[in-house]
């Protein structure tokens, strides 16, 4: 069966000041939403509540995943059930290399999931880890590289992809946090999820770049103002972002007639 994240009517904020609005937005393995919105709109606010972050606090609403309530639960419970948010790689630690933050990674994914697990034999790791880089087409070499050894954005959203890859994740949440107007970075994060996608994959893709679409083939795309979702739609609703910008929201929310 497939499992779904539900977030209902959610209501969030941080150091007192409300950022979302009521937000309703349900993502089933299998699909793939893009969240679009302009600067400030709350999107990363969703990211980080979704991921529990301790500084985001939900005041209202639900967030459901596989028909678990998460709101409990700590960022690293909510990994185990398969949910994955693209900054919650490991901080760099000097001398510490992405393989070795990655096998980290895996090995605490199957410790949470089997208390007497005691890790994937390297062999296994490095074959796993090779298969994943061919198939994303990423040199072995970046495995190895230093992980405080200035990750360019693209390089930083390539070790996201191949994290994900690696921890193959029920419900993937990328945000472009600090990638505004980078196509480079948003082309391989789109060529990453494109790879990865299928039946047992949900994704929400967080972008400000309403160009999206030349890159990745959304199912749902919605747009984010002010902390609430106000509209949502298919691929066709990014393509008038194109034209539009956000303009013509932002005149409906004041009460401004559009046209
Ligand atoms: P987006 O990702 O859509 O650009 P954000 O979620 O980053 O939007 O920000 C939404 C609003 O929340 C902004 O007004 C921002 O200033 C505020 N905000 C976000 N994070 C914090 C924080 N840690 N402390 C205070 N205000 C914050
Ligand atoms: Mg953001």
């Amino acid at each position: 069966m497939t499992a779904a994240l539900e977030i209902r009517n959610l209501h969030a904020s941080v150091e007192g000041n409300p950022i979302l609005k009521g937000v309703d937005l349900t993502i089933r393995q299998g699909d793939i939403h893009a969240l679009m919105g302009p600067n400030g709109s709350g999107k990363s606010t969703l990211a980080y509540t979704l991921m529990g972050h301790p500084a985001y606090e939900v005041t209202e609403g639900e967030i459901v995943f596989d028909g678990i309530d998460l709101l409990g639960l700590e960022a690293d419970e909510r990994s185990r059930l398969g949910m994955f948010l693209a900054f919650q790689y490991p901080v760099a630690i000097p001398g510490v290399t992405l393989a070795n933050c990655l096998r980290h990674a895996v090995n605490a994914r199957r410790k949470a999931q089997a208390p007497d697990d005691r890790g994937m034999p390297i062999p296994e790791f490095r074959r796993m880890l090779k298969e994943k880089m061919d198939f994303l087409q990423m040199n072995h070499d970046f495995a190895g590289r230093y992980l405080n050894e200035g990750f360019s954005g693209g390089e930083k959203k390539r070790a996201e992809i191949l994290q994900m890859a690696a921890l193959e994740p029920r419900i993937a949440v990328l945000d472009e946090t600090d990638s505004g107007l980078d196509i480079d970075a948003l082309r391989i994060v789109a060529e990453g999820v494109n790879k990865l996608a299928g039946p047992d994959l949900g994704v929400l893709v967080i972008t400000h770049y309403q160009r999206i679409l030349n890159y990745i083939k959304p199912s749902h795309v919605h747009i984010m103002l002010a902390g609430q979702i106000v509209e949502s739609g298919g691929p066709e609703l990014a393509l008038h972002l194109e034209e539009q910008g956000y303009d013509w929201l932002r005149e409906r929310e004041n009460g401004v007639p559009v046209g």
